[in-house]
Parts: C-alpha cells; structure tokens; sequence
C-alpha cells in the first residue's frame, strides 16, 4: 500500500515546484531535499516523585549552505521527526526569504510541558542540552524559542551550554531568545508580531489598501499572537476575536487588546469570563461579559478582513477552506495551512502571506541578538525595531515585485529563497555546475 505524504515531502514538493518555475538546477534541489544532520535523543528525566520518564528529543540540521543552522525548540506531545525534519527545512528558506546570513534547524521534546513541575522543566531543559552539546555552538547550530518554550528556557539552555565548556563559559551567542540580563536583545519578545505586523502593514500600502479599523481575528494568544494582537490594536486595526487552545473570545466593535493582557493570570492562556471591548470613555464602566465566547473553528470562519493564524499546524485544511470569510490570511504560525488547502486558496484568489515571510521577524531579531553578543555591544529598543522594519519591507518587496503568472505569495517566496541557496551551493562547489542561459536558468531537459 502506498505511504500517506509526509509534512516533510509536501514541503520537498513546493520547493521541487518552485524550483521548475526558475527552471533550477536539479542537483541543488537534490540536496535541499534531505537534511544534512539529525539527531534523536533520549532523556530519562528524575522526576519530583523519585521515578525516571523518558523523553524523545529531536535536533534535525536541516542545511548551513548561507550560515550556521538557526532554529527553535518546541516543547509539545505532537513533537516528532517528521514535524521538526519539516520546520527545519522551512528555517532554511525562511532565513533565505528574509536574507539572513543563516541555515536552517529545529529541535524538540515530545512533552507537555504543562505536566511538569518548573524543577522538572529545568531538568529536561538542562538534559537536552547536554545531549546536544556536541553538535550546537554560535558558529555551528543556534537554537531558539519555539512553542511552549520561552525567555526562562533559553537561560537555562544557555547557562548549561556554559556549563559544558568550561573553558570557554560565555558563548552565550549559541542559544538566542534570552532573557536581557542574560545576553538577550531588546525587542526579541516582541519581535515575531511586531515583524508580522510590518509585513501587514507593507503589504496593505503596496495593495492600496487601508489598514485603519480593519477587522482582525487572532487564533494563538501566546508570545506570538498575544503581541501581534496588541501592536495591531494599537495601530488601528479593530482586533475583534482573539482565541487561546480553549477557545476564544469575540465583540464586532473590537477587543482593548492591552486591558485583555493586563488580565491575563497564565502565560498564553485567555480569561475567558473578562472582556474588554473597545469602548468610548462614557462606556468604559461597561466591561465584562460583552463578549461572545467562540471556538476556534467558528474563529477562522469569522467575516474579517484580516485572519491571523499565530497557533499551531495545520488550521486550514480541505474540511474548512471552503468556510472562510477573511480576505486576507496572515501565517504568523508554521504550516497553519495544509497544501491541499493552499491549492483550493490560490484558485480562489484569495491571499495569503506565508509563514515563511511573515513569522520570520523572530529569527531576524534573534540574527540581532547573536550579532550583539559576538561584538559584545548592544542596541537600543529603537535601534532594533528600525532595522526591523526595514529588514522585513524590504523581504515583503522583494517578494511582491518578483510575483507573476499567478504565483501565490508562498510560490514566489519559495522561489526567492530558492534562488538565493542555489546561488551559494553552487558558489560552495557542492554540486556541478551546468550550462545557464542569460537570464540564469538552467536547461533541464
Ligand atoms: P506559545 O506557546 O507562546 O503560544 C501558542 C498559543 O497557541 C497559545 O495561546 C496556545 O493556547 C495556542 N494554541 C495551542 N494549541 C492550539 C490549538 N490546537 N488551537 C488553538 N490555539 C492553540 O507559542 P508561540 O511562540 O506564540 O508560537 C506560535 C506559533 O508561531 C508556532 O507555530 C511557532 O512555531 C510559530 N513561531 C514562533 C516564533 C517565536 O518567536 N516564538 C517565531 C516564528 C514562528
């Protein structure tokens, strides 16, 4: 019986497309579709109560033809080799849309978190590593936050990085996402909405479109969706639905996104009961209860301008493509969106800036903060957030002017960034070159 596609072929497969769209050289797409190292872990963690758990952790080194590989580590029960093969290939087109000087990787434990005690949280963090020791450093694999690890992870990551080289203790460079009095950067927080938010933002004034009280639903109120969702309040989009695992919230006049944080009692969860619409002064005392509480399936159905997928894999698929009302899809999480969906989506015109663009404001400002501890001088606030937005304008352009003959956003991007690994590969020496025509395409035939 033939074998279901995995996640890791159907992203072999756009990249495989993209490359007969620039007629690439076929060797160079022969090469992207294995990654260069991957690494399986298993940790026996001593838990609080005496007994041993064993986990499965995953590090797969996707590709380090433009730099050394770059990408997070998620902790969650769906984590496996095929999901972190997967992200690890779509760092390393993702470094390449935005231009930074970086490959591509990912890690993982197959955990929930939420089951752990915080010692034994620090446990499994600190094991990871030291299994990982051998094969991460700041010029070989940085790792980063991902989903469900955060700023606390990464000091923990990094003092047991330390730890291990003894001699050298302060490569804090290896490990990025850092608290600030730990090496981190100013605005690394912040910075995968703020960067979703300037590719929005980029996009809407190329298209001639407005931004101001446009409608927009969030699904993910985690470090990603949280700070979208309050920097595209304060920019005068009209959030109205935000949603955390659980569900969501929902008010057509729009949610006061800050009053809803301040609110908050657990990191990416909702207090469902609070609801802090948008309201003029002489309304102000009316707060609570306003809201229509959603689940996340009606979020994505919503009629918006704007749908922002800040979760997890996955969220549009065949069952429900053809429900949706937004005009605009933004992939602030990885793969939100199946390819079955994509296809159904690019025939229906509508558009969607993808996840390899427009989440790709968390590696750049991680690029920031190893730039910054490897020179050991650091950046203001203001100074970070400038470079930024230029950073991720001028990768929304680069991808707009070179889109035609119906190329989706993602084709285009995938094109881009493909066009950029050839280039170096090809420089590398690590396959054959071959004859090109003027414009730089490669006779495949
Ligand atoms: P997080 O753990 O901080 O937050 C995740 C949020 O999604 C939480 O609100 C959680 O309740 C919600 N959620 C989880 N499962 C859900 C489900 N089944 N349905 C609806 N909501 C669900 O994670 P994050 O760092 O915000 O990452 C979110 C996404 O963005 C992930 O896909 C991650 O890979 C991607 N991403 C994160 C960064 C970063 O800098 N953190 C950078 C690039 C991409």
């Amino acid at each position: 019986m033939p074998q279901a596609n995995t996640s890791f072929d159907n992203l072999i497969s756009t990249l495989q497309s993209a490359g007969d769209q620039i007629s690439a050289h076929p060797d160079v797409i022969t090469y992207l579709a294995k990654p260069q190292r991957t690494v399986q872990v298993e940790i026996p963690l001593p838990l609080d109560d005496g007994t041993i758990q064993v986990f499965h952790g995953y590090r797969v080194q996707h590709n380090n033809a433009r730099g050394p590989y770059k990408g997070g580590v998620r902790f969650h029960p769906s984590v496996d080799l095929d999901e972190t093969k997967t992200l690890s290939a779509l760092m390393t087109i993702k470094t390449a849309v935005v231009d930074l000087p970086y490959g591509g990787a990912k890690g993982g434990i197959t955990v929930d978190p939420q089951a752990l005690s915080d010692g034994e949280l620090q446990r499994l963090s600190r094991l990871f590593i030291e299994r990982l020791g051998p094969v991460i450093g700041p010029n070989l694999d940085i790792p980063a936050p991902d989903l469900n690890t955060n700023a606390q992870i990464m000091a923990w990551f990094a003092d047991e990085y330390s730890r291990l080289n003894s001699t050298e203790p302060h490569r804090i460079a290896t490990i990025t996402g850092k608290p600030l009095s730990l090496g981190g950067s100013q605005g690394r927080e912040t910075a995968t909405g703020q960067g979703g938010l300037y590719v929005l933002l980029e996009y809407l004034q190329q298209k001639n479109l407005s931004s101001l009280g446009s409608t927009v639903a969030v699904q993910g109120f985690g470090n990603v969706g949280l700070h979208f969702a309050r920097l595209a309040d304060e920019a005068g989009f009209k959030v109205v639905a935000i949603s955390d695992v659980q569900g969501g919230i929902y008010h057509p006049d729009g949610l006061d996104v800050g009053s809803i944080i301040k609110a908050q009692t657990i990191g990416g969860r909702l207090v469902k009961n609070i609801c802090y619409p948008k309201l003029n002064v002489a309304e102000s005392s009316r707060r609570v209860g306003d809201c229509k509480e959603i689940t996340n399936a009606e979020l994505i159905e919503l009629d918006v301008d704007i749908l922002v997928l800040a979760a997890i894999e996955n969220q549009i698929d065949a069952g429900n493509v053809n429900k949706l009302r937004a005009k605009l899809i933004l992939e602030l999480a990885n793969n939100p969106t199946t390819p079955a969906a994509d296809f159904i989506l690019n025939k229906n015109n509508l558009p969607v800036i993808p996840d390899i663009l427009a989440n790709a404001g968390g590696v750049t400002v991680s690029y920031y903060e190893w730039t910054q501890n490897l020179q050991n001088l650091y950046w203001t606030k203001d100074e970070v957030a400038r470079r930024l937005k230029h950073q991720m304008q001028s990768a929304t352009q680069a991808i707009l002017s070179r889109q035609k003959n119906g190329a989706s956003l993602r084709e285009t991007a995938y094109q881009l960034a493909l066009s950029r690994l050839q280039e170096t590969i090809l420089l590398r020496g690590w396959v054959k070159p071959r004859p090109q025509d003027a414009a730089g395409r490669f006779n495949n035939r």
